[in-house]
């Protein structure tokens, strides 16, 4: 199929895209370059630097490139940053991406993948969460995400516009090509593993007191090439008509502790820790249930163990140590 993945230089586009081209597809990214770099496009994939909001580009790329599918991840992530300017999260979320939906509806073309986020939940009803769960978000990013999923049945009614939304968990390591790093950096898994480079004094973990076994706070950390894979697989599933899928490995996720000992199996290295206040908007416990995408397409992460996610992602930083050649990297 001819797929057009936007944001695909991004972290987990970049890996989605990989996986694209793996499987045989025609791929070209659309990106605006604000969080991520053009070294992450797979090779021979095309890339057009543009913003969604740029009706007249968007929609001549979708026409002469012959697109049949989008793959929508261009978005800002950060969920802090999206508590400090919830305009320009809803404006990048909501508005750019409902832009790309009417180009998408005037050069017809009806199948779209978007990824969306388990901060759509917000603090949880219960363990593991299930598609079905309540939606309170507690922050704008996942309010903004929320947003874009609810039109998506409106665009079907209206223009027959199939969608699947993937609410992501938390994404980590990566591919031979393509990793994690973000400026500044806020994710668990490249601040545990800079500081066993010795690129910061410590790590520090916020909150010791959660409702938890060893106290700190537990995610369903997921590879990124076993979510790139979901992504892939929900193109095929559109078939079958629209759905809402979370992506996690399930079980019993793994605490901030078990992740710093990771790291710390991985590497070798001593990682200095010293214990913080908690970040505001943390829930103790987000786990997936990921049954209805693992019997509905088959999906099953297969670089699940926490050890090896943290390998792949020491490995990149080992034969990035500057990340992306301009030093600006990929979101
Ligand atoms: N965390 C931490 N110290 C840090 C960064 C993160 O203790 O320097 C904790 C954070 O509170 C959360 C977990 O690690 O419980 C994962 O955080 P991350 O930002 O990677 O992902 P999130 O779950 O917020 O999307």
């Amino acid at each position: 199929m001819r797929v057009l993945v936007t944001g695909g230089a991004g972290y987990i586009g970049s890996v989605v895209v990989e996986e694209l081209v793996r499987d045989g597809h025609e791929v070209v990214v659309l990106d605006n370059l604000g969080n991520g770099h053009p070294e992450a496009v797979a090779p021979g994939v095309p890339l057009v630097r543009a913003d969604l909001r740029d009706r007249t580009t968007v929609e001549a790329t979708l026409r002469e490139r012959g697109i049949e599918a989008v793959i929508h991840m261009a978005a800002d992530s950060l969920v802090g940053e999206s508590v400090q300017k919830p305009g320009k999260h809803h404006d990048n979320n909501v508005g750019a991406g409902l832009s790309l939906l009417d180009a998408m509806v005037t050069c017809e073309i009806k199948r779209l993948v978007f990824s969306s986020t388990a901060a759509v939940y917000g603090e949880p009803a219960k363990q593991p969460i299930e598609e079905d769960d309540p939606t309170v978000p507690t922050n704008p990013f996942g309010e903004t995400k929320l947003a874009f999923e609810r039109a998506l049945p409106w665009y079907e009614a209206a223009h027959g516009l199939r969608s699947a939304s993937l609410r992501h968990f938390n994404a980590a390591g990566a591919s031979e090509r393509c990793g994690e790093m973000h400026d500044p950096e806020t994710h668990l898994i490249p601040i545990v593993l800079q500081a066993a480079a010795g690129q910061r004094d410590r790590v520090i973990i916020f909150g010791e007191n959660y409702p938890t076994p060893d106290g700190t706070c537990i995610r369903d950390y997921i590879h990124v090439i076993d979510l790139a894979r979901a992504h892939v697989l929900a193109l095929a599933g559109l078939e079958n008509g629209s759905r809402i899928y979370n992506v996690g490995c399930g079980g019993a996720g793994y605490s901030v502790l078990q992740v710093i000992d990771a790291a710390w199996r991985v590497t070798g290295e001593g990682i200095p820790v010293k214990m913080g206040p908690r970040r505001a908007g943390d829930p103790a416990r987000l786990v997936a249930s990921s049954e209805r995408i693992q019997r509905e397409l088959g999906w099953e992460p297969t670089l699940g163990s926490l050890d090896d996610i943290v390998a792949s992602a020491w490995k990149w930083m080992q034969s990035h140590p500057n990340g992306y050649a301009s030093g600006h990297s990929a979101d």
